[in-house]
């Protein structure tokens, strides 16, 4: 959410309450100071899960943390942090409003955090997803990591890869102004 004084891309929360239209947050620029305020409608994720084999699921949350805690199972990493990455990857996924996503996009940004996280999460990870079927290929997975030139999903320019929507609604903060701001102040205090 950029500030809509300055655009400055970086705003701190100062107050945060829910209400029947979603969250309300009091934001202050951290660059000019300003105070503004958005809401943030609750979204429940509806992007469908397109297979390899081309039948599709519904986006899971708890299917991808099933596969992150059975790979980081034993090592210092904990429950919180993998939410974060679950977060992040349903964020990246239904962000925009996409009807569909590839599962392959779902697995490289899971190996990607996995891969910045824990190495041996991450080999876990890799060797059922890419289902390593020898040990040749889980060498090569490993002498890749270890030179470092494993692409991120970034670099590999997986956006293209997405399917192209339409005009997808907008589904981010959204900032409020005049007669509506003040009458959710009121409808808080
Ligand atoms: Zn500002």
């Amino acid at each position: 959410m950029r500030c809509p004084f300055c655009q400055f891309r970086d705003s701190k929360v100062t107050d945060s309450r829910a209400n029947d239209e979603g969250i309300r947050r009091r934001r202050e620029c951290i660059s000019c100071g300003e105070r503004f305020t958005t809401v943030e409608a609750v979204q429940f994720s509806t992007v469908q899960i397109l297979k390899r084999d081309g039948r599709r699921e519904e986006f899971s949350r708890e299917k991808i943390l099933r596969g992150l805690r059975a790979a980081c199972a034993k090592r210092n990493i904990s429950v919180a942090q993998l939410e974060v990455i679950v977060g992040d990857i349903e964020a990246r996924v239904t962000g925009d409003g996409r009807p569909e996503v590839p599962a392959q996009v779902v697995g490289e940004l899971a190996m990607d955090a996995l891969r910045r996280l824990d190495h041996i999460a991450y080999i876990r990870f890799a060797s059922v997803y890419r289902s390593f079927t020898d040990i040749e290929s889980l060498k090569e997975a490993v002498e890749a990591l270890e030179q470092g030139r494993i692409p991120t999903a970034e670099e590999r320019d997986l956006q293209l890869s997405l399917p192209e929507v339409p005009e997808p609604e907008y589904r981010g903060p959204r900032l409020v102004q005049g007669a509506e701001a003040r009458r959710l102040a009121e409808s808080v205090s």
